[in-house]
């Protein structure tokens, strides 16, 4: 609880978030049209022309230019300043009736959409607000207004009073909730693009064997086999014909992956020149068939890289679910009899 009323906020710089700049200016230009207003009204109906919303006036368009200029927190606090010295001038001066208290509700916005401030503070400005309300309405109870208006100009404060509340109110929460889901949406379209990276291997664009092994992890207890692939003598292939060549071979592999048969395994790079095949509902022997058929079309593939012509072999080592062992062993199984038929060779698929 403590750690939450004193939990670290930003320091307050000459900046401010833009979305809570946008309603302090809203709220300050509407605040002077209010007193504006208030100013000839009071003149005209009640013929009083006070100096006092000019002087408010003055300080709000001061607060205008202010923005930006000096710390954040400075402008809030001014601006949250004018509004509860209004709100209480305006009760005190025209009663309870004229609807000052409505001025104090943006005031609590403002407190509480404030990123510099502590909650401990927030909370102390809210029971602040609140006692101050009920401590006006007490007032104005056994105090008359100092002017009496016509029912006519109270309704015309009222709705100013009412206008200037809802209006900063509905602008602010537009652009609070506005920004609140653009940054939302664009942390979640982040957040995908960065678990598709880290899915993926940058050379190849199949799923890396993080990816896989998840896969693997989440695999249903049932028939499957597991397939080990992994170029023969490829060595030669970069030091004959360049590393480029390599990943220009690496590359041109996985593409063939893709296109053999997509829907009888998923395939990732496995690491390096290994690829690791994943074949749900296949057992050893359908997934024999599938593994010879992916072994022949390697052979036959035609790369030319740089005019150079060459083609490689794979060896492929397959196992299958046996439904004891825990599919690291599958893995090691696969990666066995791989080993098995690099011994016998190469190019071929171990059963
Ligand atoms: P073997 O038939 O026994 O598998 O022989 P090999 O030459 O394929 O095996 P070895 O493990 O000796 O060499 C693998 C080579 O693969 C060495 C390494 O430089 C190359 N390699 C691994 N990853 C990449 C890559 O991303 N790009 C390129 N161009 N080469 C890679
Ligand atoms: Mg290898
Ligand atoms: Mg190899």
């Amino acid at each position: 609880m403590m750690r939450f009323l004193n939990q670290h906020v930003p320091k307050a710089g000459k900046d401010m978030p833009a979305y809570y700049k946008h309603a302090l200016v809203v709220s300050e230009v509407l605040l002077s049209g209010f007193f504006a207003a208030t100013f000839f009204l009071v003149g005209w109906t009640a013929d009083q022309w006070l100096a006092y919303p000019l002087v408010m006036l003055a300080i709000v368009l001061a607060s205008i230019w202010a923005n930006g200029r000096v710390n954040a927190l400075v402008s809030i606090y001014a601006h949250e300043a004018t509004l509860v010295f209004f709100c209480c001038w305006h009760i005190v001066t025209f009663g309870w009736t004229c609807g000052g208290q409505h001025l104090l509700i943006p005031v609590l916005m403002f407190c509480f959409f404030n990123i510099y401030d502590r909650p401990w503070k927030k909370i102390a400005a809210f029971l602040f607000l609140l006692g101050l309300r009920m401590g006006l309405f007490a007032y104005t109870i056994d105090h008359a207004p100092a002017i009496l208006l016509g029912s006519r100009s109270l309704i015309v404060v009222q709705t100013i009073t009412s206008l200037y509340t809802f209006v900063v109110l509905a602008v602010s929460f537009v652009h609070f909730s506005s920004n609140l889901q653009a940054t939302e949406r664009q942390l979640r379209i982040d957040n995908q693009k960065l678990s598709k990276e880290a899915d993926t291997d940058p050379l190849t664009g199949l799923p890396n064997r993080r990816s896989m092994l998840q896969a693997l992890e989440n695999a249903p207890n049932d028939i499957y086999s597991i397939a080990i692939a992994d170029i023969d003598f490829f060595k030669n292939v970069n030091d004959t014909y360049g590393h480029n060549c390599g990943d220009y071979t690496l590359k041109e592999l996985a593409n063939l992956f893709l296109a053999c048969a997509p829907d009888r395994y998923s395939v990732c790079r496995w690491g390096g020149e290994e690829f690791c095949f994943y074949l749900l509902g296949k057992n050893l022997d359908e997934a024999g068939v599938v593994m010879f058929s992916v072994q022949q079309a390697v052979k036959n593939l035609a790369l030319e890289y740089e005019g150079a012509k060459f083609s490689i072999t794979i060896t492929i080592g397959v196992a299958e679910n046996d439904f004891r062992s825990p599919t690291a062993a599958i893995l090691e199984q696969a990666d066995q009899k791989l080993y098995r038929g690099k011994m016998n060779g190469r190019d071929q698929v171990v059963l």
